[in-house]
C-alpha cells in the first residue's frame, strides 16, 4: 500500500510517499510560493502515484474541524496569499483521495508517538521551536484539538531578571515566542543563532523560558515524554540547561520517575530527525 504525505510549511513544502510502515519510496522539496505556484508542484509530485490515502499536516493557524464551514483551511495566517486559504479543499478537487489534516506538529506528535523516540506512548508532547513557537499534544492516544487547536508557542512566561529584551511576537510582545522563538534570539542579540557560542548568555535565557513553558505543560497534560525539536534546538547544549531549570522550577512537587530519576529521557530530541513532519503526515494518513 503506497501513502501520500503534504507537509505544508511557512518556509518550505515537503511531499513523500511512504508504503504502510512508514518507509520513505520518495521526497521532494520545495520552497513556498503562492498557492497556486506551490500545489501545482505538489499536483505534478502525486500525478499517477496511486497512493491511497494523503496526510496533511500544515503550518496554522487551520480549521481541522471536520464539522466546520472552514474546515481544511488555513485559517488567518499573517503569511502573504495563504490567508482564508481552503487548502484541503483545492487539493481534494484535484488529487481526489481521502485526506487527513491537521497541524504540523500534531502530525510530528504522531509520528515520534508511532515511529520514533516516544514509541508506544499514548501522551506525549512535541515543541517546535523555530521560526515560531508550537506544540503538537497526543492524549490518550488523541490529538489535542478542543476549540480550534493548541497555541501552545504564546502562552505567557515570566521574564529573566536581566532580559530587557522588547520581544517579537505581533500579537502579544513578550510572550514564550516574542521572547524565545529563533527570530527573537537573533533581534535580541543581533547575530545568527547558529553564529552564538556554547556559552552564550543567550542559551541561558533560552533555557530559562523553555523550561517554565514545559513546568506549565507538564503541570497541565502531564505529558509522557517532552520532544523538542525545530531548528533552535540544534543547539544540543540547551537540553542539559532545560532539564536542571525544569527539575529546580517544580521543585519535587511532581514525583515521577520521568521527572526525578530519568529526566535525560524524558526531554529530548525529536528521533525521526528531518523526516519527523513527513513521517508524521503519513500516521496521520494511516488514521483514515
Ligand atoms: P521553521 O520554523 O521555519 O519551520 P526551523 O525550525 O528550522 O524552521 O527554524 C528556523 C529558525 O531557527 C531560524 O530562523 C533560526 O533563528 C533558528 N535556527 C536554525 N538553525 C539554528 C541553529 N543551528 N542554531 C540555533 N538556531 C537555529
Ligand atoms: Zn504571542
Amino acid at each position: 500500500m503506497k501513502l501520500g504525505a503534504i507537509e505544508a510549511g511557512g518556509t518550505k513544502f515537503v511531499c513523500g510517499i511512504t508504503d504502510e510502515n512508514g518507509h520513505i519510496l520518495e521526497r521532494v522539496s520545495f520552497p513556498t510560493e503562492t498557492p497556486e505556484l506551490t500545489l501545482q508542484k505538489v499536483y505534478n509530485f502525486f500525478k499517477n502515484k496511486n497512493v491511497e490515502a494523503i496526510g496533511v499536516g500544515s503550518f496554522g493557524p487551520i480549521d481541522p474541524n471536520p464539522n466546520s464551514e472552514t474546515y481544511g483551511y488555513i485559517t488567518q495566517t499573517p503569511k502573504k496569499y495563504w490567508s482564508n486559504f481552503n487548502l484541503i479543499g483545492e487539493l481534494q478537487r484535484n488529487l481526489n483521495v481521502p485526506m487527513a489534516f491537521d497541524t504540523d506538529v500534531n502530525a510530528a506528535a504522531l509520528g515520534e508517538a508511532t515511529w520514533g523516540i516516544a514509541k508506544g506512548l499514548e501522551n506525549c508532547l512535541y515543541l517546535t521551536i523555530g521560526t515560531g513557537i508550537g506544540g503538537g499534544i497526543l492524549v490518550s492516544g488523541n490529538l489535542v484539538h478542543g476549540m480550534l487547536h493548541p497555541e501552545m508557542g504564546h502562552i505567557l512566561t515570566r521574564r529573566h531578571p536581566e532580559d530587557t529584551y522588547k520581544g517579537k511576537c505581533p500579537f502579544h510582545k513578550d510572550c514564550f515566542e516574542g521572547l524565545a522563538s529563533g527570530p527573537a534570539i537573533e533581534e535580541r542579540w543581533g547575530v545568527k543563532a547558529y553564529e552564538l557560542s556554547n556559552e552564550h548568555k543567550a542559551w541561558e535565557f533560552e533555557a530559562y523560558y523553555i523550561a517554565q513553558a514545559l513546568v506549565n505543560y507538564i503541570l497541565t497534560i502531564s505529558p509522557e515524554k517532552i520532544i523538542l525539536g525545530g531548528g533552535v534546538m540544534k543547539q544540543l547544549q540547551l537540553f542539559p540547561l532545560i532539564r536542571k531549570n525544569v527539575k529546580e522550577l517544580l521543585n519535587n512537587y511532581v514525583q515521577t520517575k520521568e521527572i526525578l530519576k530519568n529526566i535525560d529521557e524524558y526531554i529530548v530530541p525529536p528521533k525521526l530527525g528531518d523526516n519527523a513532519g513527513l513521517l508524521g503526515c503519513i500516521a496521520l494518513a494511516i488514521t483514515l
